[in-house]
C-alpha cells in the first residue's frame, strides 16, 4: 500500500469508505513513520503499537460488519495531557513519568466513539507551560520545517506530528495560545473553541478558567470534522455548555460576500515582524477579493492581556498542581525525613523550573493581603477585555490579525528570559481570558521562509462561521498545502 502521508482527514475518510485502505494499514503507516522520525523530531512521548493496532483492528471489524461512525478508522494522536485508560500520561513532566491513566478523558472518548484510532501520546511543554516545547522533561520537539527551530508550544508535539505527516490530525489544549501559536509555527490550522464547548474532564488541569481542548489539522474543513467529534455537553465538567450538538461543517461552502473583518489597531503595531505584517496584509487582500470588507477597530484593554494572564494562569496552576504531593500519584522522593520533607522533596524533584516559577507566582498572588490586588484585579481586566470585543462585534463579524508577533525562533533564543517568552502569546491570550473561540490558519511566509498564521477570533459559539471563513481562504490559496521535505 502506498499512502499519501499528508492526506487530510476528509480524504482519509473517503479512502476508507472506498476500501482503498484499511484502518490497520493506516495505523501501521503512521506508526512506522512516527518510529522513523522520532530520533529527529521527538514528537511523541509514548507510542504503544499493540494498543493502537487493537483499536485499528476493531475499527476494521466494525466497518466489515456494516457498523458506522463518522471518522471510523481515522488515526489521531493526542497531546500527553489527555488521560486515556491504560496509556501512560505524563503531561511532559517527571512528576508523572510513570503514571498510567485509570480512565479516559471525555474528548478522547468522544473521538473514539466517532471511530478514531489513537496513535500515541504527544510531547508537550511541562504541564502545558511554555511557548516553545523547551520545558518538556522528555526533551524538546523539533520543528519539521527547520530542526534548529522550535515548533511552538505548549502543544509542540501536536503541531510537529501533523506537519511532518506522522498523524493526519492531533489534539491540543490552549490556555493562552498553545494550539494557535504552534499551528502557525508549523503551518497548520488549529482551533481553540469557545470555553465550555469541549469537556475538560480527564484533561490534566493547568488554569481551569482558561483551558480548552481543540484540534490541529491540515485544513479548516478537517478542524470542523474533528470538532464535531470532540465537542458536546459533559455532566462531569461543571463548566461544560449544555446545548444541542451542532454540525461545525454546515457553513463551510458559504461565500464570504458581506463578511465584515475587524482589524484591531493594537494587533498591527510596532512589535510585529515586518515579514509577518506583509504576509497578513496580503492575506487580507485575498479576503477582500473574496467579498469581505475590513474595518479598523480598537481593543484598548487588550494591552492588559499578558499581565492579567500571568496572574490568573499561575494562580490557578498553583492550586491545581497542589494535588501532586507524592502521596496519591506521581513522583515520590526516595529519601526523606518526615511527611513534610517528603512533600517538599517529591515536588522539588518532580517539577521543572518553569512549573516551579508558576507555582511561586501563583501562591504569591493568592496569598492573604494580595488576592484583592492581583487575582481580583485580573478578573476585572478580563471583563474589560470582553467588553472591548462586545463593542467590536457591533461593527464586524470576526476579528483578524497575526497569530504571533514572531515566527518560529531558534532553540534557546528566549529560554533564559521568561518575559520575552511570555510576550510571544500577546495576541492569543485575550481569547482565553474572554472565552471566545479563535483559530490560526496558514497565510504566508516571512523573509526567512518561516510560516505566518492568520488568527481569526470570533464571537462566542461562532466556530461554524470562523471555519467557513478559513475554509474559503483555503479554497483560494495553497499555503496550507505546503509540507516540509522531511
Ligand atoms: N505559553 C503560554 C503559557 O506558557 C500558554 C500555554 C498554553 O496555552 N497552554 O502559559
Amino acid at each position: 500500500m502506498s499512502w499519501n502521508t499528508f492526506a487530510t482527514v476528509a480524504e482519509t475518510v473517503k479512502a476508507l469508505d472506498a476500501k482503498q485502505v484499511s484502518a490497520v494499514e493506516l495505523a501501521t503507516h503512521y506508526l512506522d513513520r512516527a518510529d522513523a522520525l522520532q530520533p529527529t523530531l521527538n514528537a511523541y512521548i509514548t507510542l504503544n503499537r499493540d494498543l493502537t493496532l487493537a483499536e485499528a483492528k476493531a475499527a476494521d471489524a466494525k466497518r466489515a460488519s456494516g457498523g458506522e461512525a463518522p471518522l471510523l478508522g481515522v488515526p489521531i494522536a493526542h497531546k500527553d495531557i489527555y488521560l486515556i485508560d491504560g496509556w501512560r500520561t505524563t503531561c511532559g513532566s517527571r512528576m508523572l513519568e510513570n503514571f498510567v491513566a485509570p480512565y479516559t478523558s471525555t474528548v478522547v472518548k468522544n473521538m473514539a466513539d466517532a471511530g478514531m484510532v489513537t496513535l500515541g501520546k504527544l510531547n508537550m511543554d511541562e504541564f502545558a507551560m511554555g511557548s516553545s516545547n523547551e520545558t518538556s522533561y522528555f526533551g524538546t520537539v523539533k520543528n519539521p520545517w527547520d530542526v534548529s527551530r522550535v515548533p511552538g508550544g505548549s502543544s509542540g508535539g501536536s503541531a510537529a506530528s501533523v506537519a511532518a505527516g506522522l498523524a493526519p490530525a492531533s489534539t491540543g489544549t490552549d490556555t493562552g495560545g498553545s494550539i494557535r501559536q504552534p499551528a502557525m509555527f508549523c503551518n497548520l490550522t488549529g482551533l481553540k473553541p469557545t470555553y465550555g464547548v469541549c469537556s475538560r474532564y480527564g484533561i490534566i488541569a493547568f488554569a481551569s478558567s482558561l483551558d480548552q481542548a481543540g484540534p490541529f489539522a491540515q485544513t479548516a474543513e478537517d478542524c470542523a470534522l474533528l470538532l464535531n467529534a470532540m465537542a458536546g455537553f459533559d455532566p462531569h465538567d461543571a463548566t461544560s455548555l449544555d446545548r444541542p450538538k451542532e454540525n461545525y461543517a454546515r457553513d463551510l461552502a458559504k461565500p464570504l460576500a458581506g463578511l465584515r473583518i475587524g482589524l484591531p489597531k493594537e494587533f498591527f503595531g510596532d512589535g510585529v515582524g515586518a515579514g509577518i505584517a506583509k504576509a497578513v496584509d496580503e492575506a487580507l487582500a485575498v479576503y477582500r477579493k473574496l467579498g469581505a470588507t475590513t474595518v479598523e477597530i480598537s481593543l484598548p484593554n487588550v494591552k492588559y492581556s499578558v499581565p492579567a494572564y500571568y496572574v490568573v494562569a499561575p494562580a490557578e496552576a498553583s492550586s491545581n498542581l497542589s494535588r501532586f504531593d507524592g502521596v496519591r500519584y506521581g513522583h515520590r522522593a526516595t529519601e526523606y525525613t518526615d511527611l513534610l520533607d517528603m512533600y517538599k522533596r517529591s515536588r522539588a524533584e518532580g517539577f521543572g523550573a518553569e512549573v516551579k516559577r508558576r507555582i511561586l507566582i501563583g501562591t504569591y498572588v493568592l496569598s492573604h493581603g494580595y488576592y484583592d490586588a492581583y487575582y481580583l484585579q485580573a478578573g476585572k481586566l478580563r471583563r474589560l477585555i470582553a467588553e472591548d470585543f462586545k463593542r467590536a462585534y457591533d461593527v464586524c463579524d470576526v476579528v483578524m490579525g497575526p497569530t504571533a508577533p514572531e515566527t518560529a525562533f531558534q532553540f534557546g533564543a528566549k529560554s533564559d528570559d521568561p518575559v520575552k517568552m511570555y510576550l510571544n502569546d500577546i495576541f492569543t491570550i485575550c481569547a482565553n481570558l474572554t472565552g471566545q473561540p479563535a483559530l490560526s490558519h496558514p497565510c504566508g511566509v516571512d523573509e526567512t521562509g518561516q510560516h505566518v498564521g492568520m488568527q481569526i477570533i470570533g464571537n462566542y459559539l461562532d466556530e461554524a462561521r470562523m471555519l467557513n471563513v478559513a475554509h474559503q481562504f483555503q479554497l483560494a490559496t495553497d499555503w496550507h498545502k505546503r509540507h516540509p521535505s522531511i
